[in-house]
């Protein structure tokens, strides 16, 4: 049972904090169950089915996150899905967020709508995308359940020049993609962005299933040390990544739940389609958001979290946006 504490802030009532004075700061909204891709570590090749997602439209999504804010102040919001880019408001959507004083509105995407949406989301004010890219190679990219391969290669090039702060993230499976760290390391460096290595989440039908597809982060850093020298960095608070620096001045990452997990300073909250929240990757269970008992919602959200390292989840990524 994790236990919470009730600490005064300077501008908000209470905010909410655990005994590991953990709080929520950045807030994790998964805009539609609804993907154009079926990523292997996500989708099972035995259910393809793609349900309809439901609709929320952008005025209630703001006022769920408007109902967290006058709780917990938000550093953040990062639009996630299934696939954020099939959400059809979009641009108003993101306006009204910074309208709404969010600081940093980022969203993380397959890019295969990005090469054609960047310019408009970054004047409604988007500041960051994280794509999802994990093979160089194009038959490797559609193995790994990848579409629109040309698509999402150009979105890199055009999501930079439309401003936006652009990431690379990289989930590598054992005998899938694991030949792809190296190409996918020196595509980052040379489009001069940094690119994260996700070991694999057990997450849906993945689920209790054992770790044969999981790439450690030490096999990461052994396959790029054969090739280039590097110095770790130092870890930022609540960052999910761990960071090095590579002898040429780029940067990479590894987001190592499995290796390093980063549970300890965890100030990251979700939101569903449904207006459920959820303290924690590893719980499965959604908290209503009332916003009358946003408080309480919040509250028991917090006493969800876990003490070490993410368990799994049964529940889909694309229900709860990773
Ligand atoms: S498993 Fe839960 S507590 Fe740990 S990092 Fe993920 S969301 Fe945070």
């Amino acid at each position: 049972m994790n236990s919470l504490l009730e600490r005064k802030t300077d501008h908000t009532d209470t905010a909410i904090v655990d005994i590991h004075n953990r709080t929520f700061k950045k807030l994790r909204i998964s805009l539609t169950s609804a993907c154009n891709f079926s990523c292997k570590y996500c989708v099972s090749s035995k259910n393809m089915k793609v349900e309809r997602s439901n609709y929320v439209a952008p005025q209630q999504i703001l006022h769920w996150v408007q109902s967290i804010q006058r709780v917990t102040p938000l550093d953040a919001v990062r639009l996630t899905g299934g696939e954020p880019s099939l959400y059809r408001d979009l641009p108003e959507l993101i306006k009204r967020l910074k309208e709404a004083g969010i600081p940093q509105v980022g969203m993380t995407t397959n890019g295969s709508l990005l090469n054609v949406q960047a310019g408009q989301l970054a004047a409604a004010g988007l500041d960051s995308v994280n794509i999802s890219l994990d093979a160089v190679n194009e038959q490797e990219y559609k193995r790994m359940g990848g579409r629109r391969y040309q698509q999402v290669q150009s979105s890199l090039q055009t999501a930079l020049e439309a401003g936006l702060n652009v990431k690379i993230n990289a989930t590598i499976l054992q005998n899938i993609n694991d030949n792809q760290i190296i190409p996918l390391l020196e595509l980052a460096m040379r489009h001069n962005i940094i690119i994260r290595f996700l070991e694999l989440m057990p997450m849906g039908y993945l689920f209790g299933s054992k770790d044969e597809l999981l790439v450690s982060a030490d096999d990461i850093l052994k396959i790029i040390s054969n090739k280039y020298s590097f110095t770790a960095l130092p870890r930022e608070k609540s960052s999910t990544s761990n960071y090095y620096k590579l002898s040429g001045g780029s940067v990479f990452g590894i987001i190592g739940n499995h290796s390093t997990p980063f549970c300890r300073d965890c100030d990251r909250l979700r939101l569903d389609t449904k207006g459920n929240v959820y303290g924690c990757l590893s719980n499965e269970k959604g908290i209503a958001l009332d916003s009358d008992k946003t408080r309480d919602a919040l509250q028991l959200a917090m006493e969800q979290k876990q003490i070490d390292r993410f368990s799994g989840s049964s529940l889909s990524m694309r229900y709860i946006g990773g």
